[in-house]
């Protein structure tokens, strides 16, 4: 496995690769790698010739200075992960490598709605840090295609969208969410979860699928949302900051089960210090 600090470098090994038609998948994270990343990997690699996975900690689209402070870092540990992975190159740059004049540039964007609810409004700013984040390593590695996350799924919209709106000649991949035995999605914070707090986050994907066997079952959605509110908030130490239930195409709330054709509810909690989110598609 190679390991480029520079762009330059990076850029330098790909050229020559590319001309021969040598395709390349792209697995952006922050590194604090889990099997829900590695599976990002595994996907990219059956379906290009070279997978590039960066590790970077965007500061740009951390809102929370402590929420970045603590963030996990386990560098060694990552590419000993990617190693067995058979990624074939890690890209680590620094933050000067990434932002070379200021944390501002290039983070201009227009989203229209679907940076408004959920995610957007709880965290000022996040999504211009990712898209101007992603913005930038995709004019550093020009990949065929970039492998997300379902976990994610209104991060995925909206770097999509960034994607149409630029005009870029790469293929945005959505891939599942991996999840403990017991439910709880796979996260880089789940690290930070006392015993206790690792219990109680569960309830999140709980409640998450049991909107999803009741929807199912023919409930309406008035009582789904009523109980799915109710089970949520049932525990002190399970903070929940928003429970929506939105038609996917539109990321507005459904009124009916009728009204979308796909629909997904999400949720962010925080438990304890961390602070989680998850989305289960219903229909
Ligand atoms: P992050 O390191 O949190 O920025 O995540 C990097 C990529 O991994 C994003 O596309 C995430 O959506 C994806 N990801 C994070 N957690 C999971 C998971 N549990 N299952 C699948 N993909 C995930």
């Amino acid at each position: 496995m190679l390991v480029f600090k520079k762009t330059k470098d990076l850029q330098d090994y790909l050229r020559p690769k590319k001309a021969k038609g040598v395709t390349v998948g792209f697995v952006p994270t922050m590194g604090a790698l889990h099997k829900g990343h590695l599976s990002l990997v595994k996907r990219s690699k059956g379906e290009n010739d070279v997978t590039v996975t960066s590790i970077f900690v965007n500061p740009t689209q951390f809102n929370d200075p402590s929420d970045l402070a603590n963030y996990p870092r386990t560098t060694d540990t990552d590419l000993e992960e990617l190693i067995a992975y058979q990624n074939d190159i890690v890209f680590l740059p620094e933050v000067d490598e990434v932002y070379p004049e200021s944390l501002e540039e290039g983070n201009e964007f227009d989203f229209g709605y679907l940076d408004k609810p959920m995610e957007g409004r709880f965290r000022p700013g996040h999504f211009t840090g990712v898209a101007q984040v992603v913005s930038k390593l995709l004019d550093m590695v020009a990949p065929r295609r970039l492998y997300l996350g379902q976990k994610d799924y209104q991060q995925y919209r909206i770097i999509s969208e960034m994607i149409r709106q630029q005009g870029r000649d790469v293929e945005s991949v959505l891939c599942d969410t991996v999840r403990e035995e017991d439910g709880l999605a796979l996260s880089s914070r789940n690290k930070r979860l006392s015993e206790r707090d690792r219990k109680d986050a569960l309830i999140i994907s709980q409640t998450l699928f049991g909107i999803q066997e009741r929807a199912r079952k023919g409930e309406t959605l008035s009582n789904v949302k009523q109980w799915a509110e109710s089970n949520l908030y049932s525990n002190p130490n399970v903070e929940p900051e928003y429970l929506e239930i939105i038609d996917a195409a539109s990321f507005k709330a459904v009124t009916s089960w009728d009204d979308a054709h796909h629909i997904i509810a999400f949720a962010a909690a925080r438990v304890g210090p961390v602070r989680l989110i998850d989305n289960v598609i219903i229909f």
